[in-house]
């Protein structure tokens, strides 16, 4: 959500703190806010400042720029009053902060009041009215059927215990949970986030031991948290996020997606909705169209053709039969028709041909043998066996991954997601807290490889070609995107990052893969995912000479790690469910080339467009258009 003039936001605790803090640095941006805090005097200060700040945007309007409202945050009515009061001033809500805290003085364990006591008060102020001012921004947002964005104020103190403070640390815990719990409600455009910041030098900060802050680094700046905060706010794929922010990490998203992976449940089983007949029923052709490799070729072109070929059938008993609704196109595809994948010998390779073409596709259970049992006709399903440019497929049916539906996104998730998502984890071992680099990251899988770093928590760095590739990427979270056309990658890495990065997802190869390794870090890992700029040389691809590579990566402790998705296959469908999740709650964007390629006999062209350099996002061909359309309706 873009902070535009005219908008409005509630903050609570805006009088003092992060919440002043806030509250200035939203004025700046053209907002109306209204301050909603205890004490009068500090209020009406903040409300001053705001009117000067936002007098550039509001100077003419009729409503004022800032509204101080006295109100306990605990008191339920007076909190939705206040609520009501800033809806009627400024005609809907966009942005709520919930700020207000408190910090319990006394030892909780001394208290005999049976109730009455400031820890009571304590998590009545950092807990429940959190939980009440969600509650209400949401129904208002809900009611104007407009998109909104909720930050809760939590701690570092929630995230990690503090001995000497375990109320504030138990509520703060509390609203880290609870606002983590609320990811779903992206479903109705509103998004709610929670901020936990180590210390900022304000009141509140003050009070904490400084032999503590001083072993953290020192205080935060209050423009640390604005940031985070306007991440959050801006960045439509948080929802439900954590960001903690300290002086010695930066931002980072906690959980990280490797402390997450060891709790989320992710089912591996088909539900059952999914293995009901939901589609249309599919009528069995007697001829379909598949795509066929005659020649070995690095020119995807002349290496195949558009083969009309009999349906055969019976299905043998362990077999389905699936009918493609969408196939992903991958720069490999050239490989894959000039025939490495069989043999590097091209006399090996040539004892296989015909053979068909394409890696992956998603479809509709059309019919199953006899002894098929998990899976039932009409069920969305993902393939990545060979074979996927074709109307039809006929295959073990122990190969076919369930899917919620045969959906372009899903396809984009198979082979570039998995790439992403597997070989992060175990080829470069991926933490929080590194710098990763990525190329040709505005690419099917580079896409992906961006924001499974980010969402780990780490900084990212990604090269592309291109104005809108660079838009891309700047709207999936990278940190710094070079885009090659406008300024020179080494120079960057040089001049930005001088310590080198500790991943790189490296696919373009060549001098590309030169300049990456002379851009690692000490103990840095380099992913060899591919090398596109080779693949398609003038007699085809031909091993390159990496001079100086074992004495660089020796004298730096780097690792350079190959990765072939084909050998990870006992993880595909853990990885394809990981992928669905975080799609599902919003964290994971799929970004889908605009370009409409129809029908099998479009994919030669799909092809050389991916290999064209202009494609962003995954490149996909809908093979049977009418069909994709009635799923779209369903
Ligand atoms: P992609 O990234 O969508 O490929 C297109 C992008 O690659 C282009 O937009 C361009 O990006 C770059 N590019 C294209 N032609 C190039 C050339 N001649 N020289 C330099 N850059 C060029 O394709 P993809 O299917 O996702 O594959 C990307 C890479 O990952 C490939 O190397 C592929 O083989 C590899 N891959 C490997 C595995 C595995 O298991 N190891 C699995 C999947 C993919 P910019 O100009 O913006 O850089």
């Amino acid at each position: 959500m873009k902070l535009n003039p005219g908008m409005s936001a509630l903050v609570t605790g805006g009088g003092s703190g992060i919440g002043k803090g806030l509250c200035i640095a939203l004025s700046q941006k053209g907002l109306f806010v209204t301050i909603v805090d205890f004490s009068e005097d500090n209020g009406g200060e903040v409300a001053s400042l705001v009117l000067k700040e936002s007098k550039q945007f509001h100077g003419d309007s009729r409503v004022p720029s800032a509204l101080f409202i006295k109100c306990d945050v605990t008191n339920a009515d007076d909190l939705a009053a206040a609520f009501r009061k800033h809806v009627h001033t400024y005609g809907g809500l966009d942005v709520c902060i919930n700020c207000a805290g408190f910090v319990n003085k006394s030892l909780f364990s001394d208290d005999t009041s049976n109730g009455t006591s400031t820890w009571r008060r304590a998590v009545n102020v950092n807990l429940v009215a959190v939980i009440d001012c969600t509650r209400i921004a949401t129904q208002i947002m809900r009611s104007q059927k407009k998109p909104g964005a909720i930050i809760n104020i939590g701690s570092v103190a929630g995230l990690y215990p503090m001995h000497y403070e375990p109320i504030y640390s138990g509520s703060k815990g509390g609203v880290v949970m609870f606002t983590r719990s609320l990811a779903p409600l992206k479903r109705h455009g509103i998004r709610v986030n929670v901020i936990c910041p180590e210390f900022v030098q304000t009141n509140m900060g003050e009070q904490v031991n400084h032999l503590l802050v001083d072993a953290l680094g020192g205080f935060l700046k209050m423009e640390d948290v604005v940031n985070g905060a306007f991440e959050l706010i801006e960045d439509e794929t948080k929802a439900g996020a954590c960001l903690w922010i300290s002086k010695r990490r930066g931002m980072v998203y906690w959980p990280t997606s490797e402390e997450e992976n060891k709790y989320l449940v992710y089912s591996s089983k088909p539900k059952r909705a999914l293995t009901k007949n939901r589609f249309p029923s599919i009528q069995t052709p007697e001829f379909f169209e598949k795509i066929v490799v005659h020649t070995l070729s690095h020119n995807f072109r002349n290496a195949t053709k558009l083969d009309r070929v009999r349906l055969r059938l019976p299905l043998e008993p362990h077999c389905a039969l699936v009918k493609i609704i969408y196939a992903g196109v991958n720069a490999s595809d050239v490989n894959f028709t000039s025939g490495r994948y069989f043999s590097g010998n091209a006399k090996e390779a040539s004892a296989y041909l015909p053979f068909d073409a394409g890696f992956e596709a998603v479809g509709i259970v059309a019919s199953v043998g006899d002894s098929v049992r998990h899976i039932k006709v009409g069920a969305a399903v993902a393939l990545m066996t060979f074979g996927g440019y074709a109307e039809f497929m006929l295959v073990p049916a122990k190969h076919l991954l369930p899917v919620p539906r045969p959906d372009p996104e899903v396809v984009a998730m198979l082979t570039s997601g998995l790439t992403a998502s597997i070989s992060l984890e175990k080829s470069g071992q991926m933490t929080s807290g590194q710098v990763v680099l990525v190329t040709a990251a505005a690419g099917g899988t580079g896409q992906f490889a961006v924001q499974l770093a980010k969402l780990a928590g780490n900084k990212v760095v990604a090269t592309c070609g291109g104005a809108s590739k660079a838009a891309l990427l700047a709207s999936l979270g990278v940190d710094r995107v070079i885009n090659y056309q406008h300024e020179k990658i080494k120079d960057v890495l040089k001049k930005e990052f001088p310590r080198g990065a500790d991943i790189i997802y490296e696919s373009v190869g060549g001098e590309m893969f030169d300049l990456c390794l002379n851009a690692l870090g000490v103990h840095g890992r380099l992913i060899v995912i591919g090398m596109i700029s080779q693949y398609q040389g003038e007699d085809g691809w031909k091993p390159q000479n990496y001079k100086g590579l074992c004495e660089k990566i020796l004298g730096k402790s780097q690792t350079v790690a190959g990765f072939f998705l084909i050998q990870y296959a006992d993880l595909w469908q853990e990885h394809l469910d990981k992928l669905f999740n975080l799609h599902t709650s919003g964290k994971l964007k799929v970004s889908l080339d605009p370009k409409k390629f129809l029908g099998v006999a479009s994919v030669p062209d799909a092809v050389e467009y991916l290999h064209s350099g202009r494609s962003v996002g995954k490149v996909v061909v809908c093979v049977d258009p009418a069909y994709s359309q009635t799923l779209a309706r369903l």
